[in-house]
């Protein structure tokens, strides 16, 4: 246990240090997006998220460093991966069909070995690591777009401000060669960047998810106190601002709770929109691939109760659409 106690922290530091020296760790690029924000946008999804919320649908993005990824369905028990691995962190059980192989994740240092040796592609990685000039450049593809669409780059994850002077160098670049930022956020960030990097950018996608504190803390893992108090000064600066409120049942959907948020919002003036997301389950295989856990356990909310949400919204003067 020691050892892979050391193990993770070498990852962390190697990661760190890596994200210091101006790459950027990201796990997913789309090119040619009508959503995230206005216009054709190319969302970049960097890794690594302070909050840890229960209906999380990007797993891959929680921590700050590349995760290897498992596929069973590619996996033909061959065995190549568990002889190639130096920290002995696989184990192959032939006899149950669905459940072959495990990865003991403490033990792994993503080292990517296993990757190497499977040509089944059953075995991968979630992030990758860009310099600046890389991750713009797979941007820059899509400009005419922008231009044409009034769209732009999105820049989320994770959490964009997770990596906060890479997504500030990126922003700024991408400002500088005209091309329209918005960033997706759950607005926790405590770095004097990753505030600058809300701050400047053109258009904030904000995430709010409840508001008490101390459910908030239950659901998410983090108090919402700090990403109230910079929504709060970024609306109070005139950053044009869509909120992003995300509709879990028996979580964050009941009529009190809506109202309550309704509530708070309908005080910014710099709330362009409101779009409500509804939960879905698009995210559980990613948790069954990095060997998660996944604990949620609920029912698709209906569509008459989603325009029910829709109008309490609106009763409350705020521009609300479903989905975004
Ligand atoms: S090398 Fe690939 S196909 Fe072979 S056991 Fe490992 S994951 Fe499965
Ligand atoms: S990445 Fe693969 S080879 Fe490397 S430690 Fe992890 S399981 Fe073993």
């Amino acid at each position: 246990m020691l050892e892979s106690r050391k193990s993770r922290k070498r990852i962390d530091d190697e990661s760190m240090s890596r994200i210091k020296n101006e790459q950027g760790l990201v796990f997913h690029i789309i090119h040619g997006s009508f959503v995230d924000g206005y216009g054709v946008r190319t969302p970049v999804f960097l890794k690594g998220c302070p909050l840890r919320c229960i209906w999380c649908c990007n797993p891959e993005g929680q921590k700050g460093h590349p995760e290897i990824k498992f596929t069973a369905s590619h996996c033909n028990g061959c065995g190549e991966c568990v002889a190639a691995c130096p920290a002995n962190a696989i184990a192959l059980n032939l006899k149950r069909e669905d459940d072959r192989l495990r990865i003991d994740r403490e033990r792994c240092t993503n080292c990517g070995k296993c990757m190497e040796v499977c040509d089944k592609g059953a075995l991968d990685c979630f992030g990758k690591y860009f310099t600046l000039d890389e991750l713009f450049d797979v941007i820059k593809r899509d400009e005419q777009y922008y231009h044409e669409s009034g769209g732009g780059v999105t820049i989320g994850g994770g959490e964009p401000t997770f990596q906060p002077l890479f997504t500030l160098k990126f922003l700024r670049k991408c400002k500088e060669n005209d091309i329209h930022v918005a960033l997706d956020t759950c607005g926790y960030t405590t770095t004097r960047e990753g505030f600058k990097a809300l701050e400047e950018a053109d258009l904030l996608l904000f995430d709010v998810k409840g508001m008490d504190p101390d459910e908030h803390l239950k659901n998410t893992g983090v108090s919402n106190k700090p990403i109230l108090e910079n929504l709060k000064k970024l609306n109070a600066m005139g950053k044009p601002i869509i909120i992003r409120v995300p509709l879990i049942p028996g979580y964050t959907d009941s009529t009190k709770k809506i109202e309550e948020t309704a509530e708070f919002l309908s005080k910014l003036k710099s709330v362009e929109r409101v779009d409500l997301l509804a939960f879905h389950e698009y995210g559980k295989i990613k948790y069954v691939q990095l060997g998660k856990e996944y604990r949620l356990n609920v029912q698709p909310i209906s569509q008459e109760r989603l325009d029910d949400i829709k109008a309490i919204l609106e009763r409350y003067g705020l521009n609300t659409q479903l989905g975004g």
